[in-house]
Order: C-alpha cells, then structure tokens, then sequence
C-alpha cells in the first residue's frame, strides 16, 4: 500500500474534495453565458477576500506573475520603489524591479525571523522622497515573519502620500484580513495555491480607486499583463485571454467553503494552529525562526544542534508521509517550516508534531519523544 501523504508545506497546499469536483465538471468555454456567470461570481468572491470596490483582476499565472504585473502597471523606469526585504519573497520586489529599470530601495530586516524597523523605513521613506510605491508583504514566507503592514503603511502615508502601498497576501489571504482596508494598502495581490486551497496557477490582484488612476495614466509595458485590456474585458465578466477555466470554478467553489466557515472562524482557526505549532517546536526544544512576529500560516525553527534540517525533513517523508518545508536562500538547509494554512486542522498539525519528535529522536535529539504531543494535545480543542 503507498504510504498516505501528508502535505504541510506552505504552499502548495492540501485541496479539499469538494473544490477538485467543482473543477471536474469538464470544461465551459469561456466566451459563453454560462462561464460569464461563473467569471462574475469569482469576481465578487475577490472582492469580498479583499475589500474591493472596484473590479478585480483574475490572472492566469503564479504569484510572482501578478507582481511583476503590478509593478508594470503603476511604475515608469527610472522610478523609485521602496521595498521591505525580510526574506526572499521581498527581495523578489528588488530582482522585479530591477528587470523593469527601475530604482529599487531596500529596507532589511536585521536578522532572518525578524520583521523591519519602522526608523528604518521612516529613514529610507526620507531618502527617497520622490518614491513611487512601498511594496512588501504581508507574511514573507521564508521566514514565517509576519509584517506589521498597517502600520509600516501608515508611515509610508505620512513621509510619501503619493506612493502607492503594494502588498503581497499571497502566503496571508484567509488566515488573517487581508483587504485593502485592514492592510492600508492601495494594491493587494493573492495566489490561489495558498490558504485559498486551490492549485497553483490563478492570482488575485484587488486595487483601490488610487491605484486604478495609477494604472490609467501609465503604460504596462505589456500585452499579456496591460491592466487596462483586462479590466475592460473584466467589466464584460470576461478575461482578455484564456482564463484559468478550472481554477476559477474552483475558486468558487473555495469562497463557498470560506463563507460556510465564516472568515473570521478561518482567522481564528490559522491563529490557534500556528500557536499550537509553536507550542509543539518549542516543547521539542527547537527554537523559533519568529518568536516576536509569528505568522498564523507557517511556522519556522531551527532544528536543536547536530540535527540536519533537511535530513530531518527526509526522513519524516520517508516513514510517515509527512511533508514539511525546508529552508530557501540563506537559510536552506537550516531550518524546517511548518505549513498550516488552508485546509489543514489541529489534528494534522499534531500528527506532524509527532512525525517530528520521532525523527528528532532517530538523528540523535534529546527532547523526549511525547514531549510535543502532549503540550500540543494539552492545548488542542481550546
Ligand atoms: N510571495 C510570497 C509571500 C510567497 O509565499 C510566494 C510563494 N511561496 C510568492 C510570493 C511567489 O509566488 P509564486 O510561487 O506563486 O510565484
């Protein structure tokens, strides 16, 4: 028998039944009626996850595409753009806008597992006065650091009222609030292949009137990406090209199961599974990537010394089918993430805490095994 699998990773994550069978019911083509109703309910649900007055776009691509398309749409080269870097998902803002010319600045975290100082951006805001937008996300994933974005926002607001506020929600839509108000943020961007448990391949991008006024007065630079062509198409509950027929169906049927949950049941659910992570790492002994800024989808932490990540993480594939994720740029081979968010419950966060504290035993660690079971279980159902 193949051994069952556990996927615990951040992203992609585990997909429920019901939204494989909505995108099973074979394929609709696009230019008809009966997919525009399905194209115009999807674009309600972006709304409702984000906060959107005004249309949304649905994208056929990954995360970073919906970025890069960002930036395109409200940037000319040459133009400044601030950036948090925390990790390697702000450094993608500086790769991005170096390849569209334009004069990425960045603010970085002092260590991996922490989030920026808010003198440092304040200092870096008053250093680029002329900048055009603040981009940063809401949880960089590669750290489990969770941004005060409201609040760095707020700042941007006051030293640079003409920048734009870009977020990337792509680890954080539906496990905390992520809409344009609560994050005080002109643009914000979702991939579905998160906490929105779907594939990968269909981002969300929710722009305020200030940020449609940015896109109108500027030139894309592109066909596939030009905000304008799709949101004429979009105002027609259409897509300018192919939709990601299947992922949109899909996504429905997502914001279905979200409602039916209730969001803030959702929050609340992300919060108590990524206190009950760190309630088992820290029972194990290992330490915390972000003690003072953890994020309720992921949870990272350095394995006790002598113990090797990425063996560790192989090994709790290998004999229970659990897989977690590992560390991405400075920190590969270092540490081990815990993925937690979509459609994930306490019972298999505990499961992989016992994989954990088995495997931990086998390379050697000290921690008692039952150890971080029992402080999870202590906790569990509260
Ligand atoms: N930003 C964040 C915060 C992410 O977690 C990810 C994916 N892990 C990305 C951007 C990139 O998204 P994609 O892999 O879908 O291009």
């Amino acid at each position: 028998m193949a051994i069952k699998e556990y996927l615990l990773t951040p992203g992609p994550t585990w997909i429920p039944q019901r939204i494989f069978e909505a995108m099973a019911r074979g394929t609709v083509h696009h230019r008809t009626d009966v997919f525009k109703r399905s194209f115009g309910e999807a674009l309600e649900g972006v709304q409702w996850l984000f906060g959107a007055t005004e249309t949304p776009l649905l994208l056929a691509c990954s995360g970073t595409g919906a970025m890069e398309a960002v930036l395109r749409n409200v940037t000319r080269g040459g133009e400044s753009v601030v950036y948090v870097n925390a990790g390697i998902f702000g450094e993608r803002w500086g790769k991005i806008a170096s390849r569209l010319g334009l004069n990425g600045v960045p603010v970085h975290a002092p260590t991996a597992g922490e989030s920026i100082s808010a003198a440092a951006l304040e200092e870096t805001l008053h250093r680029t006065p002329e900048c055009r937008a603040l981009c940063l996300q809401v949880v960089e994933t590669s750290t489990a650091v969770l941004h005060p974005v409201a609040e760095l926002a707020a700042i941007a607001r006051r030293v640079c009222p003409q920048a734009l506020i870009i977020v990337d929600a792509i680890s954080a839509a539906a496990t905390l609030p992520c809409t344009l108000q609560a994050l005080n943020a002109d643009i914000v961007i979702g991939a579905s292949q998160k906490a929105v448990m779907l594939p990968p391949g269909l981002a969300f991008v929710a722009l305020a009137p200030r940020a449609w006024q940015s896109v109108e007065q500027g030139d894309a630079r592109s066909l596939y990406f030009d905000f304008k062509i799709e949101r004429k198409a979009h105002l027609e509950r259409t897509s300018a090209w192919t939709p990601a027929l299947h992922l949109i169906l899909g996504f429905n049927e997502a914001v279905r199961i979200l409602r039916e949950e209730g969001l803030e049941n959702t929050f609340a659910r992300h919060e108590r599974l990524s206190r009950l992570a760190r309630t088992g790492l820290e029972a194990l002994e290992l330490r915390l990537l972000a003690p003072s800024c953890p994020a309720p989808g992921v949870t990272g932490a350095y394995p006790p010394d002598g113990v090797d990540a990425d063996a560790l993480r192989s090994s709790m594939v290998k004999k229970f089918g659990v897989r977690i994720a590992g560390g991405q740029g400075g920190l590969t081979g270092k540490i081990i993430r815990i993925g937690h968010m979509g459609y994930i419950s306490e019972i298999d966060l505990l499961g992989a805490i016992a994989a954990l504290e088995i495997c931990l035993r086998e390379a050697g660690a000290a921690a008692r095994v039952g150890a971080g079971t029992a402080a999870v279980v202590e906790q569990m159902g509260r």
